[in-house]
């Protein structure tokens, strides 16, 4: 169901106060890994969005209610299932059409739809979905990309290389 003007009031202002935190943050620790590319709209990443929480959150039937039930009432998000060895919690979003693959809420989405695939990187390993329009690259891997440049490689094997190693 798509937001209401008081919800929409909320969504807005919560999403502003992640944005700060989590720009604070980024500056502090900059990731090995950076994006490219741009959302195509496929919505692969509505299907089931996932949220990995703190132990405080995952243990502590208090703040486990609270959580579920922001993410419930604000979000939409409907609990389908849990992760145990991740600490994540997997959930259906009701703003999402699987038809036409649109969120009926875009413009007042929270803030962990509105920064992924962002928040993958820092990850080991980002993985993006299967189609997704970004890609991963890392930013270190110039040394590397020479490397293969000058390896006895035949033109595919060298960009099929950079892409698995993510230096292309
Ligand atoms: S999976 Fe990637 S391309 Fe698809 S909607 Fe999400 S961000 Fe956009
Ligand atoms: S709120 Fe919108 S952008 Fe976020 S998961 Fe749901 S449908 Fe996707």
């Amino acid at each position: 169901m798509t937001d209401g003007l008081f919800l929409g009031v909320v969504k807005r202002g919560v999403r502003r106060m992640w944005a700060l935190e989590l720009g604070s943050r980024r500056l502090l620790a900059r990731s090995r890994w950076e994006l490219r590319g741009s959302c195509q709209g496929c919505g692969s990443c509505c299907e089931r969005p996932s949220i990995r929480v703190d132990a405080v959150v995952w243990f502590l039937p208090m703040t486990r209610r609270a959580f579920l039930a922001w993410h419930r009432h604000v979000n939409g998000f409907e609990l389908v299932g849990t992760e145990r060895s991740a600490r994540t919690f997997v959930f259906r979003c009701t703003h999402f059409d699987a038809v036409t693959r649109r969120c009926d809420s875009y413009a007042t989405r929270p803030h962990m739809c509105q920064d992924y695939p962002r928040v993958l990187l820092d990850q080991a390993w980002p993985e993006l979905f299967t189609g997704c329009g970004f890609r991963v690259r890392d930013r270190e891997g110039v040394r590397l990309a020479d490397a293969l440049d000058e390896a006895d490689l035949s033109s595919e094997q060298r960009e099929e290389l950079k892409k698995r190693l993510r230096v292309d």
